[in-house]
């Protein structure tokens, strides 16, 4: 360890290099190995990050990138032999440009400070997630985050127009752009959106910014199945066009364990399944009450058992907590496995039904807690206690195991593979998709010095 130590402190200064009690004493975020290679480095520049994989690859070590550490599959782990570089210490705004709408930020400054540099502008990022205090522009780019707008903005791969990432040999590719429009040759800033690391260090990133709304409603809504539930989402497409922001779905057995934690009676606990909906609107008041009318349609048509729209900010909040908070499940329920599946929307309520029911017959006392982005179709499954690999594998046979009796599914919608799902790529991928995964890899690190084992072995 100690050499380890000695050769990147001539680099980036002794400080910046952290082992022993100093990493003890880090949390490890929403992946325990994270720190198991027992050094972690903490580079100021793409050309300290440079310096250090040129020195990595000339003394054989891997180097695993860490942002904010909120990744749900395993994809900042170490091992021995494995250095952590986080980008924590690259976390400047460069520059935001209102008028054309765009904000070029160093890989590791978080969601949030782009949030609050850009709310002053009357601007916000097109990407955003429950993480949003944590995580970082790095990770979000290289897991390609999806997240509760990406029904109307699309995912991070969509808001990204440029980015600068360092090579496995230590080149620095200066990919970044601020143009909307540039076909200048193969557009190949898009290799490191959603590789996970295993390509290139992503050191900075710009990002579109889109006029944020002047106003903006929330609903909480409760129905009394998926499928009334599809018809308010359909009608409400046809309503907002562009102005539906979100639309998010949680199941009675995931809303139940929060709304009763968090002491929330806003909607009957009695409903078949709740969705949370926010509409945004610029410019004057005339749509101010344009979501109470919607679902008072809504009641009208039949189509909804319960609902409620958000007063105030602080309500709005409380209506998003119950969606976001899915830690409290954890805390009242035990450690959970959890899953990022995507499905043809046709498909989710059959899917749901015969998980429970599988789930219930293979894993007794297990729970099983659904939720998701209703409008991509991507559906978060928390399963748990899941105390040893006995129950895991029976949980991931009985979520993949059903998933695999649809067409068109992914096992990540938008959380990625890292290490966590794995053994499960093939279910979505064909085998000469993943063989040309892996040729890539070998054209641009060859040696596999980057984040080694995620998304395949190589
Ligand atoms: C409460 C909660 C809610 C979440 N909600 C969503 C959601 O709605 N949608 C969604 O998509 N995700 C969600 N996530 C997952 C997670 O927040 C995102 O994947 C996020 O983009 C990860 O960012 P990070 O900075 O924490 O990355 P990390 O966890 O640090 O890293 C994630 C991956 O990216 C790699 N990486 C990190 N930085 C870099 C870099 N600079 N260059 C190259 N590779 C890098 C890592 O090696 C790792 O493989 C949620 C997580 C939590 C805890």
């Amino acid at each position: 360890m100690n050499k380890i130590s000695e050769l990147f402190a001539p680099v980036i200064g002794a400080k910046n290099v952290i082992t022993g009690e100093r990493l003890s004493l880090r949390g490890t975020g929403y992946c325990a190995a994270s720190y198991d290679g027992g050094v972690l480095l903490t580079p100021g520049s793409a050309q300290d990050v440079s310096e250090i994989c040129r020195l990595a690859a000339e003394h054989g070590l891997a180097i695993v990138p860490h942002g904010g550490l909120t990744g749900l599959v395993q994809g900042t782990a170490t091992a021995p032999g494995q250095v952590a570089l986080s980008l924590e210490k690259m976390n400047r705004i460069l520059d935001l440009d209102p008028v054309q709408g765009v904000v070029t930020a160093e890989a590791g400054v978080t969601l949030q400070q782009v949030i609050d540099a850009a709310e002053p502008h009357g601007l916000a990022p097109g990407v955003d997630l429950p993480s949003r205090g944590s995580c970082t522009l790095g990770g979000l780019a290289s897991t390609n985050a999806g997240g509760i707008q990406a029904i109307r903005y699309g995912m991070a791969r969509d808001n990204i127009l440029g980015l600068e990432a360092v090579l496995a040999d230590g080149t620095v590719l200066d990919l970044n752009n601020t143009l909307l429009k540039n076909n200048a040759g193969y557009d190949l800033k898009q290799l490191f959106i959603g590789s996970e690391g295993t390509l290139g260090i992503i050191t900075k990133i710009t990002l579109r910014l889109h006029s944020r709304p002047s106003s903006v409603q929330t609903a909480l809504i409760g129905c009394a199945g998926t499928e009334d539930l599809f018809q308010v989402l359909a009608s409400a497409r046809k309503a907002f066009g562009g102005s539906l922001l979100s639309f998010e779905a949680m199941w009675p057995e995931f809303f139940t364990q929060i709304a009763t934690h968090l002491g929330n009676r806003l909607v009957s606990p009695d409903c078949g399944i709740y969705g949370v909906i926010e509409t945004g609107h610029w410019g004057g008041t005339e749509h101010e009450d344009a979501l109470t009318a919607f679902l008072a349609q809504c009641f009208e048509d039949g189509l909804l058992q319960d609902g409620t729209v958000a007063q105030s900010e602080t309500q709005r909040r409380t209506i998003w907590q119950l969606r976001e908070d899915a830690d409290v499940i954890e805390s009242l329920c035990g450690p959970c496995l959890s899953y990022d599946v995507g499905l043809r929307l046709n498909d989710i309520p059959g899917y749901v039904e015969q998980l429970q029911e599988r789930i219930a017959k293979d894993c007794p006392g297990v729970g099983c807690y659904v939720f998701g982005h209703m409008g991509d179709g991507n559906l978060h499954i928390m399963a748990g206690p899941a105390p040893d690999p006995a129950s895991h594998t029976a949980i991931d046979g009985a979520v993949y195991g059903v998933l695999q009796q649809f067409a068109g599914t992914t096992v990540s919608a938008e959380h990625g593979i890292g290490l966590e799902k794995r053994a499960h790529l093939p279910l979505s991928r064909p085998e000469a998709a993943i063989a040309a995964m892996k040729q890539l890899k070998a054209a641009l690190d060859p040696k596999c010095m980057l984040n080694p084992g995620k998304i395949f072995t190589c």
